[in-house]
C-alpha cells in the first residue's frame, strides 16, 4: 500500500477498545424469522377483523413503513364497509408503532397493547441498516416491491427531521445479497453499487464494493414514533396476552392489528416462526466514522454506539448476551483493520439441523 493512498484515500480507522463487562456493552436480540415468508394478511376470527403484520426476520426496521402502508390499505378497505372507528394494535415494536402511526391517518382511535415498552423490544436492539436481511418473501415479489419503495422513500424523506435516519455508504468485501435484492426488485430505488479496486481502510488490500444505503438508529426512531403517537392521543396499554382467546376476550375493538413479532408463535400458534438470535457488541460512539462496513459480520457506527454484529443462531430464543461471542466479534473486526492478530474467519452462523435447509438460502453472505 503506498503512503499516498494511506494519507488521502483512507477512511478513519475505528477504535476497537472494548470492555464486555461494561453494562450495555454486550446485548442479544432474537429476529422474528418466518420460514414461509413474513405474514401480512387479514382474516375474520371470533367476530373480529384481524390484520397480521409479523415475521420480518432481520429486516423489520427496513420494511416497517412499507408494511404499515399495506396495513393501512387493508384497514381502509374494511372500514369503508364496516364503519368501525376504533382499532387495537398489538405490539409496540417497530411494526406496531409504524402501523399505529399510519392508522391514525384514517381517523381511527388507536390503542396499542403490549407487554414491553418500545425500548424493551427486539426493534430497539436492531443494528439499523436499511437492507433486506434474513427475511423470506417467495411468491410475494410484487408485494415486496411496493413495500420496499414506500419504506425507502419514507425513511429517505425523514432524513434531517429527528427520526434518527441518515444516508451512509456501506463498504463490503463481497456482494451484499441484502442490497443486491433491492437493486434487482426495484431498479433505481437505491444507487448502483460502486466496485472498488481496494477497500479504503487501513489494513485492507482487497477489492470490494460501496453501496449507498440508509442507517436508521432504532433508539431515536422508536422514541420519535412513540412521542408522536402520544401527542396524537394514542393510548398505550401494558398487557401480556396469554393466548389467542385471551386477545379476543380482553380487546374490545373490532379491528385488531397483530404486530407481536416472535410473540405470534405462541399467541397465534404459528409454527412457521423461527427465532434467530443475534449478538451485538456496543462500543462507545465515534462520530468520525461516517460509514457502514461488512465482511462476515458488520459494523454500524451510530450516534449512540458503534454496533458490531452479524451472528445468527437459529432456533435460539433467549436474549442473553454472550460476552465471549461479543469479544470475538470485536476481535475479528479489529483484525480486518490490522488492529488485532489475523485470525481464521469465525463461523457466526449456527444452523439448526431441523431448519438449516430452509433458512440457508436467505442468510446473507455479508451483512
Ligand atoms: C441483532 C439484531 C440485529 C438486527 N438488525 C437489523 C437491521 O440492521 N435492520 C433491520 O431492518 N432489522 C434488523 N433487525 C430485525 C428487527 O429488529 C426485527 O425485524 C424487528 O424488530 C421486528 O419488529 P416487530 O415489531 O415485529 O417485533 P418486536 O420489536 O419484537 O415487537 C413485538 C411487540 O409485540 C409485543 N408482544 C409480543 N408478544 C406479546 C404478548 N403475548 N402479549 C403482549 N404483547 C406481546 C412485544 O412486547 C413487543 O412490543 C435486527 C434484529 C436483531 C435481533
Amino acid at each position: 500500500m503506498s503512503s499516498d493512498r494511506m494519507s488521502k484515500d483512507l477512511l478513519p480507522t475505528p477504535d476497537f477498545t472494548f470492555d464486555p463487562d461494561v453494562p450495555g456493552a454486550c446485548i442479544a436480540g432474537v429476529r422474528p424469522y418466518r420460514i414461509g415468508s413474513y405474514r401480512l394478511d387479514a382474516e375474520m376470527e371470533s367476530g373480529k377483523f384481524v390484520v397480521h403484520n409479523y415475521g420480518h426476520g432481520g429486516a423489520g426496521i427496513t420494511l416497517s413503513w412499507g408494511c404499515a402502508e399495506k396495513v393501512r390499505e387493508i384497514v381502509k378497505n374494511y372500514i369503508a364497509v364496516s364503519k368501525d372507528t376504533e382499532v387495537a394494535v398489538l405490539g409496540a415494536g417497530v411494526m406496531g408503532l409504524t402501523a399505529a402511526t399510519l392508522l391514525l391517518d384514517l381517523g381511527l382511535k388507536v390503542t396499542i397493547y403490549s407487554d414491553r415498552k418500545p425500548e424493551e423490544t427486539t426493534s430497539y436492539k436492531a443494528g439499523g441498516q436499511w437492507a433486506v436481511s434474513v427475511v423470506k418473501y417467495e411468491g410475494k415479489e410484487e408485494e415486496l416491491k411496493g413495500i420496499l419503495k414506500t419504506a425507502y422513500t419514507t425513511f429517505k424523506n425523514s432524513i434531517g427531521k429527528n427520526f434518527g435516519v441518515y444516508e451512509r455508504p456501506n463498504y463490503t468485501a463481497t456482494l451484499s445479497h441484502n442490497l443486491e435484492v433491492v437493486m434487482q426488485l426495484v431498479p433505481g430505488l437505491i444507487p448502483e453499487r460502486v466496485p472498488l479496486p481496494c477497500l479504503p481502510f487501513e489494513g485492507h488490500t482487497q477489492s470490494g464494493y460501496m453501496y449507498q444505503t440508509l442507517l436508521i438508529e432504532p433508539p431515536t426512531f422508536l422514541a420519535r414514533l412513540e412521542k408522536d403517537l402520544k401527542m396524537r392521543n394514542v393510548t398505550c396499554v401494558h398487557k401480556r396476552f396469554m393466548n389467542k382467546s385471551d386477545v379476543f376476550t380482553s380487546v374490545t375493538q373490532a379491528i385488531i392489528v397483530n404486530c407481536t413479532g416472535l410473540g405470534a408463535k405462541k399467541l397465534w400458534n404459528d409454527s412457521q416462526l423461527l427465532p434467530i438470535k443475534g449478538q451485538l457488541a456496543m462500543l462507545p460512539p465515534q462520530p468520525k466514522l461516517q460509514y457502514l462496513y461488512g465482511q462476515n459480520g458488520y459494523m454500524f457506527p451510530r450516534s449512540d454506539h458503534v454496533v458490531i454484529g452479524g451472528t445468527f443462531e437459529e432456533d435460539v430464543d433467549d436474549e442473553i448476551a454472550d460476552k465471549a461471542k461479543c469479544q470475538e466479534l470485536v476481535d475479528y473486526m479489529a483484525s480486518l483493520f490490522g488492529k488485532a492478530p489475523r485470525r481464521a474467519m469465525p463461523d457466526f452462523h449456527i444452523h439448526h439441523p431441523r431448519h438449516a435447509a430452509k433458512v440457508n438460502p436467505v442468510l446473507p453472505e455479508v451483512v
